[in-house]
């Protein structure tokens, strides 16, 4: 059974990208060799091999290029490892292998390719190539890291530097524009100390790069610093934003760490809604002192906080009836004394959404984790809180036949909110008429569990035992998945539903790859949700 990797990342969330569909991910880029492996270079021995600027090569051994310098007529032979080297335009590499070697014409220009460990990465050229092409089927949802906008602080190296984890290679998408800054800098990015990419870029445009980092060998965590540059940036404040980044692959972000500046603040542009509220959490890391944090809104001082190691807080932003749009500035004073001297390992964003009611049948009680994992699901990947209310016990019926039955006999005998346009109703039930559905949802409004029916699909005997399914995790897909329809996510053709092409979306028919302790939506799905 394939199982996606779990891990705690940045927003709390735990969904990272399962290898098959990364792969999957890689042909849909458009790779030109998305992966040779030793034993695919072995029969393509002493072939000459054409890759475009697209290509990602990965060796499973130490890998050596020697230089075919046509030009002057000679053989120059070099051997590179753990450093980079600049491709020049229109010359022949043979890139060597221990135990076999190809010959590849290359027609990059000026595109650095990167050694590191085992692996070696041709950088994409962000003209060729933006995370605009990858199928958002494919992909979970990414989760929500910039908000709407993230500055980078107002510094000659002007750094925002992530803590990443990592278990084999991946792509950094990230899209980059100018702020308040009226000039052309370098763009850079660094994986730890080594220099990854680095380009010039100008105000006035938008950039949206795609970037192959050399993060780690597959099957072992690794820890790193991703360090994104503007140089220079000390000439305003707001000077650039990041207004996308997603790590694509076995990876995710953890953290981000404050810069060393004597204000040390971090800014972003968040959305606002009713009830809106913050939560953040930060961490002494290199500093050996302790310092004040503000959280700011518009620049009004929220609160002040005296803080020894670490602070978590939840604060309360206000109550808006439209959605608008404010920066949100946390501060560490002074944070001038080391680098990487404080972390800050959540921030979220969000606003009172949605609300379901849940009644539920004797012996049908939803679990607190499935109700705790949908709802947090929403706020690490957007501003949505999904607030649910579970109510009454309601007497039992073996099987709900239809719609009529199901408004007449419980909606409109239990639903304490009918007409609420914010508040959705649930009923945990037996089952229903359609032997086979496990959810069904009415108007966008009204959903019905058939949880014993749900049960009945995790207690199966080969389900269980051989596909390693749960009753939690079959709850949590077809309550996410019947929740999705609600907010308008799901695609239907004729009133039919179109199930999800990716098995591991809860938006797919309910199977072993979704049955997952951390079930997501695709990024197509997700796109989708629109809230009353
Ligand atoms: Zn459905
Ligand atoms: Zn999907």
């Amino acid at each position: 059974m394939n199982k996606s990797i779990s891990s705690s990342i940045y927003t709390g969330s735990k969904n990272i990208l399962p290898e098959n569909i990364l792969k999957e991910a890689a042909k849909a880029l458009n790779f030109s060799h998305p992966l040779i492996s030793q034993s695919d270079a072995k029969e393509d021995l002493n072939q000459i091999q054409t890759i475009h600027n697209e290509s990602i090569m990965n060796f499973s051994t130490d890998v050596r290029i020697i230089t075919d310098i046509k030009s002057e007529n000679e053989l120059t032979t070099s051997l590179y490892e753990k450093s980079t080297y600049e491709v020049e335009n229109n010359h022949t590499y043979t890139i060597q292998t221990k135990n076999t070697k190809q010959n590849i014409s290359t027609e990059i220009v000026e595109r650095p390719i990167y050694m590191y460990g085992t692996a070696l990465y041709v950088v994409p050229d962000d003209t060729s190539i933006s995370s605009t092409e990858v199928d958002d089927n494919l992909i979970p949802a990414p989760p929500q890291i910039v908000k709407e906008a993230h500055w980078f602080p107002k510094q000659s190296h002007a750094k925002l530097i992530y803590k990443i984890v990592a278990s084999d290679w991946s792509t950094l998408h990230v899209k980059l524009q100018s702020d308040q800054d009226i000039y052309a800098r370098y763009f850079r990015v660094y994986l730890g100390s080594l220099k990854v990419f680095e380009q010039i870029v100008y105000p006035g445009r938008t950039y949206d790069f795609t970037i192959g980092l050399p993060t780690g060998a597959s099957g072992f965590y690794t820890f790193h610093d991703l360090t994104l540059e503007i140089y220079s940036g000390g000439y305003t404040e707001f000077g650039w934003k990041i207004t996308s980044l997603w790590l694509q692959g076995p990876a995710a972000v953890i953290g981000e760490y404050f810069p060393r500046l004597s204000k040390a603040k971090l800014s972003w542009e968040v959305i606002y809604g009713p009830d809106t509220k913050l939560d953040f959490s930060i961490k002494r890391v290199n500093d050996k002192y302790s310092r004040y944090f503000t959280v700011y809104v518009d620049d009004q001082i929220v609160k002040d906080y005296t803080v020894y190691n670490q602070k978590q807080d939840t604060l309360s932003l206000g109550n808006y009836d439209k959605k608008s749009h404010h920066i949100v500035t946390l501060e560490i004073w002074s944070g001038s004394y080391v680098e990487k001297g404080w972390i800050l390992e959540l921030f979220r964003v969000h606003y009172a959404a949605l609300f379901v009611e849940i009644d539920y049948m004797p012996g049908h009680k939803p679990h607190e984790e499935t109700l705790n994992y949908i709802s947090e699901y929403y706020i690490n990947h957007g501003y949505e809180r999904v607030k649910f209310v579970v109510d009454d016990e309601v007497p039992a019926d073996d099987t709900i036949s239809d719609y009529n039955e199901f408004y007449n006999e419980y909606i409109k005998k239990y639903f304490d909110h009918l007409g609420k346009a914010k508040w959705k109703y649930c009923l945990f039930g037996q089952y229903y008429s359609i032997k086979d559905y496990l959810g069904v949802t009415f108007a966008k409004k009204y959903i019905f569990i058939a949880d014993q029916a749900c049960d009945n699909f995790a207690n199966n005997w080969f389900n269980h035992y051989i596909g390693g399914v749960t009753e939690v995790q079959v709850e949590k897909v077809v309550l996410m998945h019947e929740v999705g329809h609600t907010v308008h996510i799901g695609d239907f053709e004729d009133s039919t539903e179109i199930y999800c092409s990716n098995s591991f979306c809860v938006m797919a028919k309910v199977n072993w790859d979704n049955c997952d302790d951390s079930p997501y939506y695709c990024a197509h799905h997700w796109s989708q949700r629109k809230f009353p």
